[in-house]
């Protein structure tokens, strides 16, 4: 086996820079070349046709049947003009991946030949042969038809030789079983709470839109190393191993000069996303070695919701063009930073104003300051419920571990704006409004908002919720989510939370109170009540556990007991009141989630044992073995010491001992979680004594992996992982 793993570190070595293809002209030549967008729609589509559509697009407008055939005729031709040859639809189950079957355009023709069909039917609907898609229960198998249906408001576009067609996923009885139904509704919801709050600062706001800007964290790693770590391949990340003597403690890789080999890698990716209408733009070195991110420009949520699942797809295509695998897990290496993604969410009116931009007008920072206390009054009321929508059992190794945000959800406002918030808070109601002879209203102390908040500038990177001038960014999102699942969770409680505020406003308005007065009234005690989830000091110290604890934030640690926060009553009517989640689907959910979590630890327990009990005892038994040997004819010449050598036996014979009672307990608490039923507690008990058992085999594994012969050693080490050449 040692053997292997040098001729595999070999291969590595030897694994030079892939020659990259570039597309012919510059970016705005290429940019959107497979995608049926809208300059493509116009040629391929007759006027009556594309208005109708542009019209769905924009308002939601029903398309008849009539319109689908011809849309579906067109945009076959461009497919065809295009080399595709398949279609499929495309949706989001809650694996968290995506899924396709792939459909030939060809038909018998009845005469011996073929003929390219897509009817309209096939592009609007289809009924996926999908018994087998997690769904926590909701469809029994009486009943087990699934349909896809067609999201008119992301594009479809061209994987290879396939159109891929964006869908939802549901069923027959109308529950959501994916990511994209629950976020549509969730983005419709807080269009219409939030243009109905607008309307009291401008009239003419007719929608409001979401934004979401992801940045994506990964990690490389070499192929031929990968291949042979069987807990790379079939977990995702490390079970084992001994930290590197050199890991990310000189701060020397993030920014750094990017190696050769990767930055082939990321051109080929970066042309493939600007093909595919990704907007990518930036691109570096992240803080651990092997360790990059990739960000695009924000986009309509829904929109860059579909583009992040489409380029976790499409890294790990491109990854092995380039002799790479891709690690999207939250945690592949122990003693390094794990990846996330940051989602960067801010709302924008169809007038073009950014709500969470301060503005250059009185009026207009009232507006922004409404939509600023309305954020993190929904974060504070759920933020129990956003920590469940970004828990699993990868990105748990991640949160809370000196190096993400912790399991605590907190917002960072940054000094400026929290003392515009103290002031107005403390401000008493009549000195609040004055008006001057132009009908600007002015704020005692604070008339200089303007200014003073456009130079932002704070930057908190230990808060999980940060505002940072413009946008919020949620950090604790993990780098394999769907980033739809958080994307939900804050819109639909914004939405919810807008929602109250104006019946709150309007019943003030109604009772004579003046407009502006009604909002700095409400404004004010929402301020006061959500105190607690504004925090601008270090998320990673431990006096802020204590003090979260204290304040009554949610400071569960324990995965599977978070995905409780979905079945909360106030999440239940949250998610009624916006139309976002029934009961039986957030139900359906969390039962998902506690499966989901139990299957992974299971997997991760299997791998464990077997690797502990056919990889590392009998590799560590043949170097004791050899030990054994040289201390026995050691003893037969006098004069020769062998203490050290029995000390180090000794040392090799308890590690093993350990690692053989502790694997045979991992495997006996496995046995008993298994016969459990109930989802929750089946999870709650792989949590607790399955799971639980991980830190310590590893432990002396890693001690091991000191000790033994490096000759011997059977896997990849961290320093020959981690460090591309
Ligand atoms: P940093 O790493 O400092 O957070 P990046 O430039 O890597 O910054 O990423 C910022 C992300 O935020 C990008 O994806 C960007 O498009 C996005 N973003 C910028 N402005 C907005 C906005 N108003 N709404 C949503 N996302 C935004
Ligand atoms: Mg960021």
């Amino acid at each position: 086996m040692s053997q292997l793993r040098f001729k595999m570190v070999d291969a590595a070595i030897n694994h030079s820079a892939v020659e990259v293809e570039k597309p012919e002209g510059r970016a705005s030549d290429y940019f959107s070349q497979k995608v049926f967008n809208r300059r493509v729609m116009r040629k391929y589509l007759n006027k009556k046709t594309y208005d109708a559509l542009i019209d769905t697009m924009r308002h939601g407008t029903p398309l008849t049947l009539e319109l689908a055939d011809s849309i579906a005729a067109g945009m076959r031709e461009w497919a065809l003009d295009n080399g595709a040859d398949h279609y499929t639809h495309w949706f989001q189950p809650l694996t968290g991946g995506t899924a396709e079957k792939h459909d030939a355009f060809a038909d018998p023709d009845g005469e011996g030949g073929v003929l390219e069909e897509f009817a309209g039917k096939l592009l609007v609907q289809q009924e996926p042969d999908a018994s087998s898609f997690p769904n926590g229960g909701i469809r029994n198998t009486f009943e087990a038809r699934g349909y896809s249906a067609w999201d008119p408001t992301s594009p479809a576009f061209i994987v290879d030789t396939t159109l891929c067609i964006p869908t939802v996923f549901i069923a027959y009885t109308g529950e959501a079983l994916d990511y994209k139904v629950p976020l549509l509704r969730a983005l419709s919801a807080v269009d219409k709470a939030a243009t109905e709050v607008c309307h009291y600062f401008d009239k003419n706001v007719q929608k409001v839109i979401s934004y979401l800007g992801w940045e994506q964290e990964y990690f490389l790693v070499d192929e031929s190393l990968w291949a042979i770590r069987p807990d790379l391949v079939l977990t995702g990340r490390t079970l084992m191993g001994h930290e590197s003597a050199k890991n990310q403690q000189l701060e020397d890789h993030y920014f750094g000069a990017i190696p050769a080999r990767v930055i082939s890698f990321m051109k080929d990716l970066e042309y493939e996303c600007l093909k595919l209408g990704i907007p990518v733009k930036t691109r570096h070195n992240e803080a651990a070695p092997n360790q990059f991110e990739l960000a695009p420009v924000f986009e309509e949520a829904n929109l860059a919701n579909d583009h992040n699942q489409l380029l976790m797809t499409i890294m790990d295509k491109i990854a092995r063009r380039h002799k790479f695998r891709v690690l999207l897990h939250e945690k592949p290496f122990k003693g390094i930073n794990g990846s996330g993604k940051h989602n960067n969410w801010s709302l924008g009116t169809d007038t073009g104003v950014n709500l969470f931009a301060p503005g250059r007008t009185a009026s207009e920072n009232l507006q922004f300051i409404t939509f600023l206390v309305n954020a993190i009054s929904a974060v504070y009321r759920f933020n129990g419920l956003l920590k469940a929508s970004i828990m699993s059992a990868t990105n748990a190794h991640r949160l809370g571990a000196h190096e993400a945000p912790p399991a605590i959800i907190s917002t960072f406002l940054g000094t400026q704006v929290s003392a515009v918030l103290d002031k107005l808070a403390a401000s008493s109601s009549d000195d609040i409004i004055r008006f001057d002879a132009k009908n600007v209203f002015k704020m005692s102390g604070i008339s200089h908002i303007p200014t003073l908040l456009l130079d932002n500038t704070d930057r908190n990177r230990t808060s999980p919720f940060a505002f940072t001038g413009n946008r919020f960014e949620f950090r604790a999102v993990g780098s394999s989510d769907n980033c739809a699942e958080a994307t939900i969770v804050f819109n639909a409680a914004m939405a919810y939370s807008l929602t109250e505020f104006r019946k709150t406003v309007d019943a003030k308005i109604e009772g004579g109170m003046k407009k502006e007065k009604a909002i700095y009234e409400v404004l004010k005690k929402m301020i006061d009540d959500c105190r607690a989830i504004r925090f601008d000091g270090n998320g990673y110290s431990d006096e802020w556990r204590s003090e979260a604890l204290h304040r009554g934030l949610d400071c569960e640690g324990s995965t599977p007991l978070t995905f409780d926060r979905y079945l909360d009553g106030k999440t239940i009517n949250m998610f009624k009141a916006t139309g976002v989640f029934t009961r039986v689907e957030l139900e359906a959910r969390a039962e998902v989630k506690w499966e989901t979590y139990t299957k992974k630890i299971q997997i991760e327990g299997r791998v464990l044992a077997d690797m502990a009990m056919n990889h590392i005892v009998p590799t560590a038994s043949r170097y004791e073995a050899m030990l054994l040997d040289k201390v026995y004819k050691m003893s037969q010449i006098p004069g020769l010491n062998a203490a050290s050598d029995i000390e180090l036996i000794k040392s090799i014979q308890n590690h093993t001992a350990e690692i053989q009672k502790l694997t045979h307990e991992m495997v006996e608490a496995r046995k008993i979680a298994n016969r459990i039923q109930d989802q929750r507690e089946k999870a709650i008990c792989y949590h607790d004594t399955v799971a639980s058992c991980f830190d310590e085999i590893r432990r002396h594994i890693d001690k091991l992996e000191e000790m033994v012969d490096d000759q011997i050693w059977p896997l990849p080490k961290y320093r020959e992982l981690l460090f591309i050449r």
